[in-house]
């Protein structure tokens, strides 16, 4: 049998995403729930597999098989397309597995000609729409497919309406429409050197094949890209008859969210237009009104769109984006899928479906993107700066969040000015699927035209970013590049901020204030806390870093990188001086010097932390990153120190290194210069010692750098331990503490037997050990990474989340040689690749104890170790189950002595399943 590659909507289901994308899918699904959906068909992902494999042409079969779908759609409508007095109308859609929001091609109104629009105008009595659906064909088909550009039919159309002095597209009539259509007949003869085909078979096929090439245009590889879409084949087709909201005024056509998108607030929302199609609501053109005013014009549809809602949210467990048609009364659903949310509708959402028992706790755990969280940890303008500021306008609230930046009017300044390090607002009318990689590159986004739900509105939501549309207010001279709000004039580089959560535009900078974080935010940690087994602690070196990672609830310090303390303003003069020491005793001044600024910023840390774990990893980086650079900080510098520039110049070109990061730096600098151990193990047992003769408790954990040997660890663990008998002997007091090592050394990992005898607790200290696993100089590989990306040979950067084939493999290594020799060892991991959510679960996976990340990526890190807790937990009822099944076969196939028919087998199976309680976990 022959494969099939296409399926009517009344053959597919939900579950068939991979070969009907997700749009395909669902429109099976709503038919299977018997919703009002046009009827149509979905050519697969396969096939635009083959089509690709085959030179970019359909095979016969597919052919046949798309025919013989065609006929049967004609069947059902009583319709045939291309028929004189009474032709079927289609759309012909694009639709991925992943969901990517206007990137590929989409044709409507295909089957109009000269010949068939006249029989559109007879059958409905009504000739402007005919005319104006034959119209908007052309310019669709003709940009999409024939490749002229949408602005010359623009062009057109703004014409005849000046000719007309008119402002709006329904303003036009018939002869208006009749013109324009030969016009743009005319524009696709010029400009793609063919006429415009009236062969509506011809029409499908060059529209197929458009849909399959929209697959690899430039912007859906670049959303793709942005957004790790990463294994499809393609995307499927759909083929669907049309249903119009542009057939007067008991038509319209309307977007809605059976919860808020951008709160998440348990309430109806969306947006319609009469006598519109749905182009015209996502273009932004003009401002559509809130689906509550439905219920005024077509009360009957209006209660209807509200069972629907209810029957969708029951059915899917999720809220919904619904688009919707309503023709001459009459209601059809044309799209459902789960809603695009800000990340704090995505919490609200999920929280609240929990406890209106639509989900478990654990599924919303998974409902949220662990990474998206950083939306909500995000800064607000401060309302106090927002009260002496000057509100220039406002807009939609769009996407919340705030953003103060510098104006640009197109995508290639935002990307090029942001390269450049500035932080910029794209101002435009409205926003296109050819301005995301500027919308990416910018801060915020504001826009002139355009409802909720417009290109800009979504695009930013995803993005988190904030973004104010539909300003009616604004105006905008790209060329001039000046917008002008109310007479205000703005330039390009004029300051601005933006109020997405309210919709406000000030004309300056304001400050900005840290996020109150939300009730269900809270209930959703504490669930993600109550099941996750991975500890979760911060990287912090100064008491700010500390306190901020308290409030985002983490369990401790994992790192404390004890050279930014050396760093800071007041104390580099003390460390230079200490590089710069000829003598031991010269260095132990100059340390000296140093000592009591460590032991306070070690006390603070400890008193912030309260008995909570801190780690503190002794001096890391090679000795040249204090020194001066140029010319004239040598000469300050040395002038300053009281030595001669030129001792200090010698001293910078003995410490240069040809690859510093393999150099002069962790734990061999100790070994270099002892007494730097020696005073940072002091700083630190003399700030413990105080803490604990205040009655508080502090269990310090000093970490060793870079230790690929056992010796190197030992030779620093016998100065830690020295100067702690010190200095439990000088003050009185007994400190616990508990020294272990950084495993970042490839050497140190193989080696992890050997130092796990010595070391009391192991941090992976991922930053170097894939800088050195991979061989990918962490200052420089940025270069080649892109593009390695882009290739695929690495799926993610490395440095932002782990490779866990090679460096996640160097990770396991050294833990299946650790545990034997010390059962319980603490195992942390303190590169950046803490706080993302992939690596996490790859931590859970292998055992770790704790992640630690930056303070700002607590909340996902303690979300994401709760969504790998839930992954184990279906897991292994997955496995249960179907360890389960296999038993109950063999336990039939035995009793029958192997001899039965596999549709008895069937039966009794289904008798053993219908007693089976299911656990609400199994996939299976
Ligand atoms: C690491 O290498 O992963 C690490 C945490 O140390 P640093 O980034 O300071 O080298
Ligand atoms: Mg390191």
């Amino acid at each position: 049998m022959t494969e099939k590659f296409v399926y009517s909507f009344k053959e597919g289901n939900k579950d068939m995403k991979e070969i009907l994308g997700g749009k395909g899918a669902n429109l099976s699904e709503m038919t299977s729930i018997g919703l009002p959906v046009p009827p149509g068909f979905t050519i697969t992902t396969t096939a635009c597999d083959f089509y690709y494999k085959n030179g970019k042409k359909l095979s016969q079969d597919i052919k046949f098989q798309i025919s013989d779908k065609l006929r049967e759609l004609e069947k059902d409508m009583g319709k045939r397309l291309g028929d004189r007095s009474d032709p079927l109308l289609i759309s012909v859609r694009s639709g991925a597995a992943a969901s990517m929001p206007g990137m590929m091609d989409t044709i409507l109104n295909l089957g109009l000609n000269d010949e068939t629009v006249k029989g559109i105008a007879q059958k409905t009595g009504n000739e402007r729409f005919a005319y104006d659906s034959y119209r908007r064909f052309i310019q669709m088909f003709g940009d999409v497919v024939m490749n002229v550009e949408h602005k010359l039919f623009e062009e057109i159309l703004q014409r005849v309406k000046n000719e007309r002095k008119i402002k709006f597209d329904n303003e036009l009539n018939t002869s208006d429409l009749k013109k324009i259509v030969e016009m743009y007949k005319q524009l696709v003869e010029i400009k793609a050197g063919r006429i415009f085909p009236d062969n509506v078979h011809e029409q499908l096929d060059m529209s197929i094949n458009a849909v399959f090439n929209s697959w690899n245009n430039d912007r859906a590889i670049s959303y793709r890209r942005l957004n790790n879409i990463y294994g499809l084949i393609g995307t499927a087709v759909n083929i669907q008859s049309m249903v119009f909201g542009n057939m007067g005024e008991d038509s319209g056509t309307g977007v809605c969210f059976t919860r808020n998108p951008s709160t998440g607030e348990n309430k109806f929302y969306g947006e319609f237009l009469m006598n519109a199609q749905g182009e015209d609501v996502v273009a932004g053109i003009r401002t559509p009104g809130k689906i509550e005013e439905l219920v005024k014009i077509m009360p009957e549809i209006y209660d209807q769109l509200i069972n629907i809602r209810q029957l969708l949210e029951i059915h899917y467990k999720d809220m919904q984006d619904i688009e919707f048609t309503i023709q001459q009364g009459k209601l059809y659903i044309l799209q459902t899928r789960n809603g695009k949310r800000t990340a704090f509708a995505a919490v609200r959402i999920a929280v609240e479906m929990v406890e209106e028992g639509f989900i478990t706790k654990d599924q919303a755990l998974l409902r949220v993107d662990a990474s998206s969280l950083n939306q909500l940890l995000h800064k607000q303008l401060d309302p106090l700066s927002k009260k002496g500021a000057k509100l220039l306008t406002k807009g939609l609230p769009a996407s919340p969040g705030a953003a103060v930046g510098k104006i640009v009017f197109n995508a290639e300044d935002a990307y090029s000015w942001n390269e450049k390090g500035e932080k910029v607002i794209l101002v435009r009318m409205e926003t296109s699927p050819e301005d995301i990689e500027g919308m990416n590159s910018s801060v915020g986004i504001l826009t002139a035209r355009g409802g909720m739900t417009s290109h800009a509105a979504v695009v930013a939501r995803g993005m988190g970013k904030s973004c104010v549309a539909g300003c009616s207010d604004l105006t905008i001279d790209e060329h001039a590049k000046i917008a002008d709000i109310n007479g205000l004039k703005l330039k390009e580089g004029d300051i601005i901020s933006l109020d997405g959560s309210t919709g406000e535009v000030f004309n300056s900078g304001l400050s900005l204030v840290e996020p109150v974080l939300s009730g269900t935010f809270g209930k959703l940690m504490e669930w993600a806390d109550k099941i996750r087994k991975l500890g979760v602690r911060t990287n912090a070196d100064t008491p700010k870093d500390a306190e901020t990672a308290i409030k985002f609830g983490a369990e401790g310090i994992g790192l404390c990188r004890t050279e930014h303390m050396f760093f800071e303003e007041s104390r580099i003069k003390a460390v230079r001086e200490m590089i710069l020491a000829e003598t031991k005793a010269e260095r132990e001044r100059a340390l000296g010097k140093i000592l009591p600024m460590q032991r306070g910023d070690f006390k603070s840390l400890f008193e912030i932390m309260d008995g909570k774990p801190v780690t503190i990893r002794f001096l890391d980086p090679p000795l040249h990153e204090f020194l001066p650079k140029d010319e004239k900080d040598i000469q300050e510098i040395a002038r300053e120190m009281n030595v001669s520039s030129q001792k200090l110049k010698d001293k910078i070109e003995e410490l240069h290194e040809f690859n510093p990061m393999l150099g002069h730096r962790g734990c061999r600098l100790g070994i270099a210069y002892p007494e730097i151990t020696e005073m940072q193990s002091r700083a630190v047992f003399e700030a413990a010692a105080e803490i604990i003769k205040e009655g508080k408790q502090v269990i310090p954990e000093i970490m060793i750098p870079l230790v690929g040997n056992v010796k190197e660890f030992t030779h620093q663990k016998k100065i830690v331990d020295e100067a702690c008998q010190k200095v439990m002997k000088e003050k009185g007091v007994e400190i616990e503490y508990k020294v272990g090592t950084m495993i970042e050394v490839p050497r140190g990992a193989i080696t992890a037997d050997k130092l796990a005898v010595q070391a009391e607790f192991f941090s992976f200290g991922t930053n170097d050990l894939t800088q050195m696993g991979c061989g990918f100089s962490r200052d420089d590989s940025a270069k080649f990474l892109k593009q390695y990306i882009e290739l695929q040979i690495y799926k993610k950067d490395p440095f932002e989340s782990l490779d866990q084939e090679g460096v996640g493999e160097l990770m396991k290594i050294a833990i299946e040689k650790a545990k034997p020799v010390r059962q319980n060892i603490k195992l942390g991991i303190c590169g950046e690749h803490g706080g993302d959510p992939d690596t996490i679960k790859f931590c859970h996976k292998i055992g770790l104890t704790y992640v630690s990340c930056s303070p700002f990526r607590v909340p996902i890190a303690r979300l994401a170790a709760g969504q790998a807790a839930v992954l184990d937990k279906i897991e292994e009822n997955d496995k249960a189950y179907k360890s389960f099944i296999k038993d109950s076969v063999d336990q039939i196939k035995k009793k029958y002595v192997n001899n039965i028919s596999i549709s008895d087998l069937e039966k009794e199976m289904s008798k053993i399943l219908a007693t089976r309680k299911t656990s609400g976990y199994s996939t299976a």
